[in-house]
């Protein structure tokens, strides 16, 4: 045993979980399905799977125990994993391993192996039993996600079947009631945490205490707002979720008589839509000048704005000072480099700020925060079911999510709390989030349900803990129809099952298998890669004109998903004289997105052999991938249904949907610079309703182009058409895999 080794054992054994060790342990073997819950930071995710792990050591059944551990994200999946075997001594992929979609570290010896939620369902695929788990662990339930919504109702039919099987949920708040009847009383377990006291400021307080004053100059306007291109010059609609309305009249009633008449002002000119970041700056300036050490921790709502502020921060003379300020981002896609820095302890007299998303609220911890800076949002997807449109708004989080939020402040000594939003409206906020699968499309869900053939779509998910609507899942079932993966009986067709092998969207899926078929696999792998990360092209916030001009250069034939593709073999050759970074630096795209697209395009492409259309000789570079028609045809093969027709009036163009009418292009899209777009449609990757609906990358196609590989709007031509497509693909494709 070494000095770090024993040290390492001494804190595991200070954490509140480590007291509950036997009582779970005696629990876990005498139910079958256990609850736990405990507060973030207790040792829920890196001591309990432990725990099961030595005690089937110490039971002689360690040889032949298997433990899964499901996160909702990839990101914990990784530095959970590789935090638990760094305590245990051990490299990765020896007793503990981790598994995400396209990459995972595991071996022949790996007992413990943490995974995301979807990596979990794609076993279910191919091994309905689980056979040889003994333990299945679903971590974070109280976030209510999609894929653990939908791996519960699983796992509810498959415990019977394996009455030997372990199914432990755990959950970071108190609110187990509902998955404990979910399982017929399961037994709850709760871990006591212990957090010192951590001060809260609301926006009133921050005012007073700091003097900081707000104008109405001085915040930033509604980021999303900011980035995107108006068609029309006539302002948006505005449609306010219900919580927007209840915080605004909560505001209205507001009385903030007993503060001074700065702070009065101040909060008159106080803006719901936006994120203050000068308060934030002003705050955090405040903060790094006192004498009190401590890192501090900014909830902001997503990868964008995180970018947007760390800009703004690095110009500031003092945070942008490295040698005071150590200045981090988290979020979902980071780098692993990067991800490590946020645990460690900067040098003496650094000061580190974490600028996160909501993940750092219960899945990631970072020990030594004693300040937290709370926006008072997260972006949030929701559905809006009766257009059929998903829509992606920062909205106000939950009381829930603020509380821990909060107690992230206070976990090595007493902390402060800063809400960027007043106490009025803190307490307008919804006790608790809507659960997702109330609030997303569910195109992606009902296919992993007709491909582990769990019977009626609509049958199967009413049996989950909450349902959802019914016109939701109907939509979900007409897509699939639509896209021809489900055929008019509901049951896969040869498309469909194609379409389940492969971990990406069915659109993406589509371009794949029908790239492969045709012959022109090198760009639409790329393609693909592009859509399945984060845009590689960048927009920084001061300089979105230099970087849309860049952008531009790439775009010869109105074609957002042409443009990167140009882009990205631009970069490849950059990248043969080690030039790749500066390449992305003159043309403002992420060499983190860029590295990504190569190692996925490999993954895909592997991922495209084992399902035999590609066969073992072949590279990616066919016979047709410099086709640039053909590569849009496969474009609109995938995307349609997505599709708006193009309106030309005498100065510009309208863009219009059957659904939604008029709709607009993010300001990034190299259409959007266009004056004129010589096509009548444009197929889309995404739309997303903020304020207006906003397309998200489009190609130009033509009326031909549509009618082939697309279908027309008539549903009779339709229906014929997608016959004919999918009577072609079925005498291109082999027979589907036997069951
Ligand atoms: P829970 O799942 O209950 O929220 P965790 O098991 O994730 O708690 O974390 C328990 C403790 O382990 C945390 O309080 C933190 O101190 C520590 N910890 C977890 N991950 C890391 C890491 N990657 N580096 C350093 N410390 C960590
Ligand atoms: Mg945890």
């Amino acid at each position: 045993e070494s000095p770090e080794g024993r040290k390492m054992l001494e804190l595991r054994r200070s954490l509140p979980a480590y007291k509950e060790k036997d009582a779970l342990l005696t629990a876990i073997s005498r139910n079958q399905v256990v609850i736990i819950s405990g507060e973030t930071g207790c040792g829920k995710t890196t001591q309990i799977p432990q725990f099961i792990l030595e005690s089937e050591i110490e039971a002689v059944r360690g040889a032949v125990c298997s433990i899964i551990c499901t996160q909702p994200r990839r990101i914990s999946a990784m530095s959970v994993s590789e935090r638990v075997a760094s305590e245990r001594g051990e490299k990765l992929g020896e007793s503990v391993g981790y598994k995400v979609r396209l990459e995972g570290m595991k071996g022949r010896d790996t007992r413990l192996l943490f995974c995301t939620t979807g990596i979990l369902l794609r076993r279910l695929l191919v091994d309905r039993n689980l056979k040889g788990v003994t333990h299945v662990i679903v971590d974070e339930i109280h976030e209510r996600g999609m894929n653990e919504d939908f791996l519960l109702i699983v796992l509810k039919d498959l415990l019977p079947r394996r009455p030997e099987l372990r199914l432990i949920l755990m959950s970071a708040t108190l609110d187990s009631e509902l998955f404990s009847s979910y399982f017929g009383r399961a037994q709850i377990i709760h871990v006591p945490g212990f957090t010192y006291p951590v001060r809260t400021h609301f926006l009133e307080d921050v005012l007073e205490i700091t003097g900081c004053r707000l104008t109405p100059y001085n915040q930033i306007d509604d980021y999303g707002q900011e980035k995107m291109w108006k068609m029309s010059k006539q302002a948006p609609r505005k449609r306010k979720s219900q919580i927007a309305s209840v915080v605004e009249d909560a505001l209205k009633a507001a009385d903030f008589n007993g503060y001074g008449p700065q702070t009065q002002e101040s909060l008159a000119c106080w803006n719901p839509d936006c994120i203050g970041f000068n308060l934030i700056e002003y705050l955090l300036c405040n903060i790094c000048e006192s004498e009190r050490p401590g890192a501090i921790l900014v909830f902001m709502t997503g990868w964008d704005d995180i970018n947007s502020l760390k800009e703004k921060l690095h110009a500031n003379p003092l945070l942008g000072d490295s040698s005071r300020v150590l200045l981090l981002a988290c979020h979902g896609s980071m780098a692993s480099s990067e991800q490590r820095l946020i645990f460690d302890e900067p040098e003496d007299g650094v000061r580190k700020i974490v600028l996160a998303t909501n993940i750092a609220e219960t899945s990631i911890t970072i020990n030594d925060v004693v300040f937290v800076l709370d926006c008072g949002k997260a972006k949030e997807t929701s559905y809006d079911a009766l257009n059929n449109t998903p829509c992606l708004l920062p909205s106000w989080i939950s009381k829930v999510s603020a509380q821990q939020r909060r107690g992230r402040a206070g976990r090595v000594q007493p902390g402060e709390c800063y809400h960027l939003y007043p106490r009025c409206v803190y307490d307008a906020f919804a006790e608790y989030q809507l659960p997702e699968i109330l609030r997303t499309p569910l195109q992606s869900l009902c296919l992993q349900i007709k491909s582990l053939n769990l019977g009626s779509i609509s049958e199967f998910l009413s049996r989950a803990l909450q349902s959802p609507e019914l016109l939701a899942v109907q939509n979900a079932i007409e897509y699939l129809k639509i896209i021809g993966a489900l055929d008019e009986n509901e049951n896969l067709t040869v498309l469909g099952r194609y379409l389940t092998m492969l971990p990406v969207e069915p659109k993406l899926g589509k371009m794949l298998l029908v790239g492969a078929i045709l012959n022109c696999l090198d760009p639409v792998l790329t393609i693909v890669s592009g859509l399945s990360v984060r845009d590689p092209f960048l927009t920084p916030f001061d300089k979105k004109d230099l970087a849309e001009a860049a952008k531009s250069q790439f775009s010869r034939d109105y074609s957002d998903h042409l443009a990167l593709v140009r882009a990205y073999e631009g970069w490849k050759v950059a990248e043969r004289d080690f030039a790749g970074y500066d390449y992305c630096w003159k043309n403002f795209l992420s060499a983190q997105s860029m590295k990504a697209i190569d190692s996925l395009r490999k993954e895909f492409f592997s991922l495209l052999r084992d399902t035999d259309l590609v066969d073992a000789n072949t590279t990616t570079h066919n016979a047709w991938s410099y086709d640039e028609h053909l590569i849009r045809a496969v474009i609109c093969y995938g995307l349609y249904p997505g599709i708006c027709s193009v309106v030309h009036n005498e100065k510009s163009f309208l863009l219009k949907t059957m659904e939604d009418g008029q709709v607009l292009l993010y300001s990034n899209s190299v259409n959007a610079r266009e004056p004129k777009i010589p096509y009548p449609w444009l197929v889309f990757n995404e739309k997303i309703k903020v304020n207006s609906v906003f397309l998200r990358d489009s190609t130009a196609v033509s009326d031909s182009m549509l009618l082939l590989f697309g279908g027309s709007f008539s549903k009779g031509t339709l229906d014929g058409h997608l016959t004919m497509l999918g009577g072609y693909l079925e005498f291109f494709m082999k027979p589907a895999i036997a069951e």
